[in-house]
């Protein structure tokens, strides 16, 4: 490329774009033009342009921002080398999840990065984060990433693991697809461009729940939110487990499947897969209708199901969408 690379920054709000508040709690800059003007060196490593979607805190996301965002990227597709959408750390996982399963067939990659610590602390590591997001929006891959730290990670496989370290988002069941040093060091090959046009599929049904089972949990709360939501990821115990015996959660996964509501059990453990005809507490799920979600993140099973049941509501499609792997959220498959 003889000409400098065209990145857009999205800006959603965050950590990285915020202040400390005369109360002491961090709060959204009014400006996100800080991102330029407390780095300007981005400026040397590609022409920038910014666009703000949004200006929270994380945790206050609602799942209508996804389509906005995929929207406002896929339209601009053409316009651009690459993406950086500047994120709170709290949910960035999620939105990373659902931009990979929006806009796939990708030609450029899109990027999400945050900060732990904001832009005009001592020790930000918003910097350098943006830096290094900025140099792989810039680069020959297609894929969503998050990077963060020193780990540039697959969408779907990024998860919030630390509130107190500097990597505060890891990868889940696959090593990082490239790692930070001195360099940007690939693991392998990433995935490649696609010559197709991308693919947008903004749908979403977000009428989802999600609950940990727990000693104690009692039918009525499967029942309440099988009654609620159309559709329910309940994180089991080890391989996908669901007390079968007592308290057994089993006959409300019967009652919610036969109605209709899927229930995809995935595990609550952050490594490994659900294995669920291992022992009777899975098997006994399963057999009620169950989709075990393999080792598919909590994060990325309840963005899936949201997005499958913005395109179809009947249980047989339901279930054979949410088992393919269309990004890599399943490891091994895709
Ligand atoms: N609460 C913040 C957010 O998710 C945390 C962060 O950005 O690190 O927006």
């Amino acid at each position: 490329m003889d000409r400098k690379p065209r990145v857009l920054v999205l800006t959603t709000g965050g950590t990285i774009t915020m202040m400390r508040h005369s109360d002491g709690t961090l709060v959204p800059y009014r400006e996100t033009g800080v991102l330029l003007s407390r780095i300007p060196e981005l400026r040397q490593l590609a022409e920038i342009d910014l666009l703000p979607i949004a200006n929270i805190d994380s945790s206050n996301l609602e799942p209508s921002l996804w389509p906005d965002l995929a929207r406002a990227i896929h339209e601009r597709m053409p316009d651009y080398d690459g993406f950086v959408v500047a994120h709170g750390t709290d949910t960035m996982s999620y939105t990373a999840a659902a931009l990979a399963l929006m806009i796939q067939e990708l030609p450029k990659p899109i990027v999400l990065t945050g900060a732990q610590i904001p832009l005009d602390d001592i020790g930000t590591d918003g910097h350098c984060n943006m830096i290094n997001s900025v140099r792989v929006a810039a680069s020959d891959v297609a894929e969503v990433l998050v990077v963060f730290g020193t780990q540039v990670i697959s969408g779907p496989r990024a998860k919030k693991t630390s509130v107190f370290d500097m990597q505060a988002i890891t990868s889940m069941n696959a090593r990082p697809v490239a790692e930070i040093g001195l360099s940007i060091k690939w693991n392998g090959h990433p995935r490649a461009r696609s010559r197709k046009k991308p693919l947008l599929q903004p749908s979403l049904d977000p009428n989802v729940a999600m609950c940990s089972v727990y000693p104690g949990c009692r039918p009525e709360v499967i029942e309440h939110l099988a009654a609620t939501h159309h559709g329910i990821v309940l994180e089991g115990y080890g391989a996908g487990h669901i007390p079968s015996a007592g308290m057994s959660l089993i006959p409300a996964i019967h009652a919610a499947t036969a109605r209709g509501v899927p229930i995809v059990v995935c595990t609550q453990c952050i490594i490994g897969s659900t294995q669920m005809e291992l022992y009777h507490v899975g098997r006994a799920a399963l057999d009620a209708g169950a989709i075990p979600a393999m080792d598919m993140t909590p994060e990325a099973a309840l963005v899936k199901l949201m997005w499958i049941l913005g395109q179809t509501k009947d249980l047989r499609n339901v279930e054979s969408m949410m088992q393919k792997s269309f990004v890599g959220e399943i490891r091994g498959i895709s």
